[in-house]
C-alpha cells in the first residue's frame, strides 16, 4: 500500500488569512496523526536553525505553529540543532520567546554530550547520537528543504544524518567522499577558501602550502566550492558512500525511536541552492512549493524531490556562468549528484516506501 503524504500547496485561490501557508500548516497538523502520537512525550523537534545572515530557514511563524501543537496535545518539546550557541539564533527570531520552548544545543553546550552506536560501513564506524535527541521519547524531523554541495539535495534524511550526532560522525561520513586536493599552480592566493572555512580548519602555513586540520575538517567543500581557480578538489568522487553514510547513519538514529515515535516535516519554501549551514541565502531556485508531512521519511523524500521541478528553475537562483548539467533532475543538474540514491538507499534500508500518494490538505 502506498504512503501517505499530506501537502498543502502555497497555490490560493482568495486573499484570506486562512489561504496562507501558516494557516494551511495548521490543517496539517490537524489532519495528521501527530497530537495522538505525542501526547505524553518529551519531544525533540529537529531542525537547522541557520548561521551568519541566512534569512531562508524554517520562519518562526511555522515554528511556534508546531510547538504550540505539540503543547496542546499534551507533549513537552524543545527545539535542538547542532553548534546552536555559536550559530546566534535570536537573530533568525529562535528564541524561547517566539516559539514557546527552549532552543537546545543536542549534542549540549561544549558538544560533548552523546551515545555512540557502531556501525561498520568502509571507514564510517561511528554514529555519535546527539545525547538531546537519545533522550527523547519523539522525534519531529522539522526540514527546510534546499539542494546540498555533497549529495544534491538536503531534506529529512541530511537533517538527522548531519544534525543529530557530533562532529566525529559528520566527519566519518563526509570522509567516505575523500580527501581535499590543493593544486599549487593554480592557486591564485585569495584566501577565499579560509574565509569560508566555518570550522578553523584549513590555513596557508610558513612554506606557502595549503594545509588541512582533518580534526576539524567536516569535508563540507566551502572552501573548494568557492574556489574561483579549482585550485582545491576531492580526491574522490565517490558520493554514492556518502550517501550510503547518510542513510545508514539516519537509520541508527531512527531505530532509536521505532516508526511509532517519528514524525517528518519538510518546508518546500527559499529553495535554494546550499545548505543553511552556509550562513547565507541566495534567490530561490524555484517558486515556493508548500508543506510536505508523513510518518515515512522514504516517501516524504520522494514527494519533496518530485515536486522540484527543472522546468519551474528560476535562473537567478544559479551562480552567474554556472554551467548546469543537461540531465537528471535539478539538484542533480546544479551539484552532480543523483539526489534520488540517498532515497532508495533508506528504501533499502527498510525504512519506508517511494511508493506514496499524496492526500492534498486545502
Ligand atoms: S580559494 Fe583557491 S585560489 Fe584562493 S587561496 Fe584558496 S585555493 Fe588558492
Ligand atoms: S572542507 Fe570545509 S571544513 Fe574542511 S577545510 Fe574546507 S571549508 Fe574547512
Amino acid at each position: 500500500m502506498a504512503s501517505q503524504v499530506l501537502f498543502s500547496s502555497m497555490a490560493y485561490a482568495r486573499y484570506e488569512a486562512g489561504q496562507t501557508l501558516p494557516a494551511k500548516f495548521e490543517r496539517i497538523l490537524k489532519a495528521s496523526d501527530l497530537g495522538e502520537k505525542v501526547k505524553g512525550k518529551k519531544v525533540a523537534i529537529k531542525m537547522h536553525i541557520g548561521d551568519g545572515v541566512t534569512y531562508s530557514t524554517i520562519p518562526p511563524v511555522f515554528v511556534r505553529t508546531l510547538v504550540k501543537f505539540v503543547q496542546d496535545n499534551g507533549g513537552e518539546c524543545f527545539i535542538t540543532d547542532h553548534y546552536v550557541y555559536r550559530r546566534h539564533p535570536e537573530r533568525r527570531g529562535y528564541t524561547a520567546d517566539n516559539l514557546g520552548c527552549p532552543v537546545l544545543d543536542d549534542c549540549g553546550y561544549f558538544g560533548k554530550y552523546y551515545y555512540t552506536k557502531e556501525v561498520d560501513f568502509k571507514s564510517f564506524r561511528h554514529v555519535d547520537v546527539a545525547g538531546l535527541i537519545h533522550d527523547a521519547d519523539f522525534l519531529i524531523d522539522f526540514s527546510h528543504v534546499k539542494g546540498h554541495g555533497a549529495c544534491g539535495y538536503g531534506g529529512a534524511c541530511k537533517n538527522i544524518s548531519m544534525g543529530c550526532v557530533t562532529d566525529r560522525t559528520r566527519h566519518e561520513i563526509h570522509g567516505l567522499e575523500g580527501g581535499l586536493l590543493w593544486d599549487e599552480n593554480k592557486c591564485v592566493h585569495c584566501n577565499k577558501c579560509i574565509e569560508a572555512c566555518n570550522h578553523f580548519a584549513n590555513h596557508f602555513g610558513k612554506d606557502g602550502k595549503y594545509h588541512v586540520n582533518y580534526h576539524n575538517c567536516t569535508m563540507c567543500q566551502h572552501c573548494a566550492k568557492v574556489c574561483p581557480t579549482k585550485a582545491i578538489t576531492l580526491d574522490s568522487h565517490d558520493y554514492a558512500d556518502f550517501q550510503q553514510g547518510m542513510a545508514l547513519c539516519t537509520k541508527t538514529v531512527l531505530d532509536l525511536f521505532g516508526p511509532e515515535n517519528v514524525y517528518f516535516i519538510n518546508m518546500l519554501i527559499s529553495i535554494t541552492a546550499l545548505c543553511d549551514c552556509w550562513g547565507l541565502t541566495t534567490p530561490s531556485l524555484v517558486p515556493d512549493i508548500g508543506i510536505t508531512a508523513s510518518s515515512d521519511i522514504v516517501a516524504i523524500e520522494r514527494a519533496s524531490l518530485d515536486m522540484i521541478k527543472v522546468e519551474d528553475l528560476i535562473p537567478q537562483g544559479v551562480p552567474k556562468g554556472h554551467k548546469m548539467g543537461e540531465t537528471g533532475h535539478l539538484f542533480q543538474r546544479l551539484h552532480g549528484k543523483d539526489p534520488y540514491l540517498q532515497i532508495k538507499m533508506l528504501e533499502d534500508m527498510g525504512l519506508g516506501s517511494q511508493d506514496y500518494e499524496i492526500r492534498e490538505i486545502k
